[in-house]
């Protein structure tokens, strides 16, 4: 609860505007003083110990240092500003970052499908959205009506779309391009199609599995450049005939929609297609991207950062599952997992550098009580080793790979283990 305060609400608030300041937050003493927001974040969220380093519970939590998450904002309102061909808001636009994307393949502007709101009110197609159950019902009526069924498909080789009508269309699109641009495609070309045979004076069924795309559809509100070309085509084909929309359930055994999905999946796999239709890249694909770009510089920063020399070996990357697994956790298992990963817990050698101990050593042996002895070597911990890693004595790095639920379970035990008072027998 706490960590999506922070992350919906405190957050945009400290980088609201960031477009503007990122450079300044740059600085290091901008740093430091926007880290220790960040850290307070963390640690109430947590209840993480105060000696805890600011970059292990970051990189724990999954919160990029905020002066590259603000880069990341900055350069995503940059790209939108951009592409814009509002002047004024043109200007808005930094120059430095521009430079940096039009470098960049799929940050190039010049490809982007986002484009400035276009608004439309009057739509001569119908869009039609029946239940599975009036499907169930109704199927098969219409004679008299043409119909055509569209799909898209997308897998690891590619993309494509595929139509079946009065004539059948199979068809790649390039590599970047999304399923649902690829559903919105083979509506577009469908219509194209209509105008091109000289479609007249009837009644026209266009069927889509894609809700998305027939929602998509019917906003007034447009600023994905795909969309707007398919209601125009869509708009075109429709003053000779009478267009409706429809969507069909896919994967449920309509025969058409069987069909588009089989020349959609053939569709999908001419990756050395010619002619591929090439479609602008998706903002959702530019996201992704500064994404990734963002992950990479904190998990550099995290490689440099000085110290922190326990979590480094458990923890070598950002990762939002792992953040996601432990904010999922009971308050007091986080502090566990949290001591564990970090090396900083109610250990006697940690205590003990605190001076809030007198011996640093361990109940069960002679040796210093750090997290490291606990998790490694101590044989009182053997057997829950074993249980939980598959090996009764191991390396630190052996946890980096271990799956959450086995980790979990590894801090609670050992956590029991050393605060359950030795018996006098
Ligand atoms: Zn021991």
């Amino acid at each position: 609860m706490m960590m999506w305060m922070y992350t919906a609400i405190v957050r945009p608030m400290l980088t609201y505007g960031s477009f503007i300041w990122y450079k300044e937050a740059e600085k290091t003493s901008f740093r430091i003083k926007m880290n220790k927001l960040q850290r307070l974040a963390c640690v109430l969220t947590t209840g993480a110990m105060r000696t805890t380093p600011t970059a292990a519970l970051e990189i724990i939590l999954n919160l990029p240092p905020l002066h590259i998450f603000m880069k990341m904002e900055a350069k995503i309102t940059n790209y939108k500003l951009s592409t814009n061909e509002n002047i004024n808001l043109k200007k808005l636009t930094d120059e430095y970052l521009d430079q940096e994307q039009t470098k960049d393949e799929i940050l190039n502007l010049k490809n982007s499908d986002f484009m400035k709101p276009k608004y439309s009110f009057d739509h001569s197609f119908k869009v039609k959205i029946p239940t599975r159950q009036e499907w169930a019902l109704n199927e098969g009526n219409n004679n008299e009506t043409l119909k055509f069924y569209t799909d898209g498909s997308k897998n690891e080789n590619g993309t494509g779309f595929g139509i079946f009508g009065t004539t059948t269309i199979s068809k790649s699109l390039n590599k970047l391009a999304t399923v649902y641009q690829a559903e919105a495609k083979a509506i577009t070309i469908c219509a194209e199609e209509i105008v091109k045979e000289q479609i007249q004076n009837k009644k026209i069924q266009i069927f889509s599995d894609s809700q998305a795309v027939l929602k998509s559809l019917t906003n007034n509100k447009t600023t994905s450049k795909t969309i707007q070309e398919c209601i125009l085509k869509l708009q075109e084909a429709s003053q000779d005939n009478d267009i409706e929309l429809v969507w069909i359930p896919g994967h449920e055994g309509y025969e058409g929609n069987e069909k588009a999905d089989e020349l959609a999946r053939e569709g999908a796999e001419k990756v050395e297609d010619t002619d591929m239709i090439n479609c602008h890249i998706a903002l959702n694909v530019i996201k992704t991207k500064v994404k990734d770009w963002s992950a990479k510089q904190a998990n550099k920063n995290w490689n440099k950062t000085f110290g922190a020399r326990h979590s480094k070996q458990i923890v070598t990357k950002y990762s939002d599952l792992r953040a996601k697994n432990i904010l999922n956790l009971r308050r007091n298992e986080i502090q566990n997992v949290l001591s564990f990963m970090t090396g900083h817990g109610k250990f006697k050698k940690h205590l003990h550098n605190m001076k809030l101990v007198t011996s640093p050593t361990c109940k069960f042996c002679d040796k210093e009580e750090t997290a490291e002895h606990i998790m490694c070597q101590c044989d009182a911990y053997a057997l829950i080793r074993l249980r939980t890693l598959g090996k009764p004595w191991c390396e630190l790095k052996d946890y980096a790979n271990l799956d959450f639920d086995n980790l979990r379970q590894f801090c609670n035990l050992a956590s029991a283990q050393m605060w359950t008072p030795l018996s006098n027998g």
